[in-house]
């Protein structure tokens, strides 16, 4: 049997609970720490399948800013997350960008969105 005690932070709301996460044979088996549910659900999560939510930018033609915030609609799987990122690379928008419009839909077949972060006008 293999046991390890893993310290993490949890990364769901701003209060950032460090934990103490016992794993045997890859399953969580106790969490300290944690000031709520949720945070073992985190442990759980990032010991199995860590995702993280992507924000990057996009080219925007015609806008009043050369780049546009964008992030993930939900948490992606941690290791496509470079990929994901050198997809967005690829793409370049049309102003005028409202926030929340669909910039890349279902991302790599990750079945996750890249939206716009904020409005992004024309410029005039
Ligand atoms: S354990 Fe609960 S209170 Fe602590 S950071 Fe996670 S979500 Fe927030």
């Amino acid at each position: 049997m293999t046991v390890e005690t893993r310290t993490m932070n949890c990364i769901t709301c701003p209060m950032g609970c460090e934990m103490t996460v016992t794993v045997e044979n890859g399953v969580v088996t106790k969490v300290v720490g944690n000031t709520c549910p949720r945070g073992k659900k985190y442990a759980e999560i990032e010991v199995t399948a860590p995702k993280r939510m992507l924000t990057s930018t996009v080219k925007i033609n015609g806008g009043v800013l050369p780049l546009l915030p964008v992030v993930s609609q939900s948490p992606l799987p941690k290791e496509s997350i470079l990929d994901c990122a050198k997809e967005l690379r690829k793409i370049i928008v049309e102003a005028p960008i409202v926030a929340g419009q669909v910039i890349c839909g279902n991302i790599l077949g990750l079945g996750v969105n890249i939206v716009a972060s904020r409005d992004l006008p024309k410029v005039q």
